[in-house]
């Protein structure tokens, strides 16, 4: 591959992965990363502590031979315990087969993990509080800014990986220089990170393998488990508008209130609670829509920098994984940067479409209709349909989570059809067992095609 060394711009998860597998190719990779190494400094306080790995992020960190590098950090989490405000749980699992999981994992740690592994196997070492400024197109430079000594410095961009994140530095020179249209669509909802420490002794407070959510319509809370016994806790609200906002929420009482109104049976178990909503941030999440992600062969747009979406699905960064093994797969069959760059938006781009489309869906199911009975009805139905008609039903969450060879733009496409299957079926009855297995049978064969060939896996 023709020039052999690239620049990488962000060593956060897409930016310690894509890195990884460059180096695999033989591709000398130097990484520019705004802050300061996440190994020798604790800063993620508050900002998304832990995240869901799924299928798609372990198949490309299998391909890259990192697996075994992050496999230590996880948990398992089987399905959804579902927290009512009188204290009712109710567990509804994620898929039918044992390996159909998912997996809690710490963002700091996997990263750590990552780059750690890219520097002992590769000799790969980022160079941190290093931020790009700026870039520029026409003399093909990359404006950077060392954050210690305070100097400026400019880098050719020779070629460039943007794995900068949602504020994408170069996302932004690519709409001012080249004209690529971007549509950054903010949610009028914010999250809040809270902590349910472990009990005395280390042990997880609540059911360990699970993710845990507290729907309440028009909000809700969810809580993810850490390896150190406790939970990661996140309120997803709205930012203002009613007693049920973040802009309700000033002091000590209001947010004692809040909690005890609507999340009763967490309150005695997170004793800083109040302390920790006042302290901590508002995050804010959104959908980047770019409609072109290469700029000439001469950069390309990686991860959240092309596509952030909303955390609904938990896939944000298990697009961004596939993204790697996507880019390092054209590199493998182009052997071309440019036409690697170009094909990659192509593939991409109506997929990463698709998963973001589907996780603003999610959020309405997370928070509101798991509390309907039809919907425990439909996710039992579309279990029997899935065990009756293999390799033609599959429920929709299953694709995105369990399945990395069926593209999202596919499982978006297929869930349609499904979703109308499940509401036809479930339209007038209140048990599967009142549905005859002939119409279940007749109906899934008229609306549903099998699943083409190239979207099975050898299981
Ligand atoms: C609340 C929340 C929950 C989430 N939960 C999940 C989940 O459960 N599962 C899941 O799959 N995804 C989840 N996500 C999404 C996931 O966090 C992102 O998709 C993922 O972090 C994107 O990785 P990235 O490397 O592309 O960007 P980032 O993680 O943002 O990394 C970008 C890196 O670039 C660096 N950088 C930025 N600008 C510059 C610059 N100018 N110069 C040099 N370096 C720079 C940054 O410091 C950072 O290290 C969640 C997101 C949020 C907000």
């Amino acid at each position: 591959m023709t020039p052999n060394a690239v620049t990488m711009l962000g060593a956060g998860l897409s930016g310690a992965l894509m890195a990884i597998y460059l180096a695999r190719l033989g591709v000398e990779v130097t990484v520019y990363e705004r802050r300061p190494d996440s190994r020798k400094v604790d800063m993620d306080a508050g900002r998304s502590i832990n995240l869901a790995l799924a299928d798609r992020g372990i198949h490309a960190l299998r391909q890259a031979e990192a697996y075994d590098a992050v496999a230590p950090l996880l948990i398992p989490m089987r399905g959804r315990m579902l927290h009512a405000v009188d204290g009712t749980l109710t567990f509804v699992q994620y898929g039918q087969r044992p390996h159909e999981v998912i997996y809690s994992v710490s963002r700091p740690g996997l990263t750590r993990a990552l780059l750690d592994h890219a520097q002992r196997r590769y000799g790969i070492a980022p160079r941190f509080l290093q931020a790009a400024r700026g870039l520029d197109f026409e003399s093909d430079r990359l404006v950077m800014l060392d954050e210690v000594s305070g100097d400026s410095y400019t880098r050719p961009l020779a070629p460039l990986i943007a794995a900068d994140g949602a504020g994408s530095v170069v996302r932004r020179a690519m709409t001012g220089q080249l004209g690529v249209q971007v549509v950054e669509d903010l949610l009028d909802y914010g999250y809040k990170e809270l902590t349910l420490p472990a009990a005395p002794g280390g042990a997880h407070q609540i059911e360990r393998e699970a993710l845990h959510v507290w729907p309440r319509g028009g909000f809700m809370l969810i809580a993810l488990p850490n390896l150190d016994g406790s939970f990661t806790v996140t309120l997803f609200l709205a930012l203002k508008g009613g007693p049920d906002s973040f802009a309700a929420l000033h002091s000590r009482t209001d947010v004692e209130a809040f909690f005890a109104r609507h999340f009763p049976d967490v309150v005695p178990r997170m004793p800083a609670l109040a302390r920790e909503f006042l302290e901590h941030p508002i995050g804010r999440m959104g959908t980047v829509y770019t409609d072109q992600w290469s700029a000439n062969g001469r950069a390309v747009l990686l991860g959240d920098a092309a596509h952030a979406i909303v955390p609904f699905h938990g896939q944000g960064m298990n697009a961004c994984f596939e993204d790697c093994r996507e880019l390092d797969r054209l590199l493998r069959a182009t052997g071309d940067w440019t036409a690697a760059f170009e094909q990659f938006t192509a593939l991409r781009k109506p997929n990463t479409d698709a998963i973001a489309a589907m996780a603003l869906e999610n959020f309405t199911e997370m928070r509101d209709t798991v509390r309907e009975p039809k919907f425990l009805l439909r996710k039992e139905l579309s279990f029997e349909l899935e065990r009756r008609h293999p390799g033609r039903f599959i429920p929709r969450y299953s694709m995105v989570m369990f399945h990395h060879e069926i593209p999202y733009a596919v499982a978006r496409e297929r869930g349609e059809i499904q979703a109308g299957i499940l509401a036809s079926l479930t339209e007038h009855v209140d048990s599967i067992a009142s549905i005859s297995p002939d119409r279940m049978d007749a109906v899934v064969r008229e609306h549903l095609e099998p699943l083409a060939q190239e979207f099975r896996a050898a299981r």
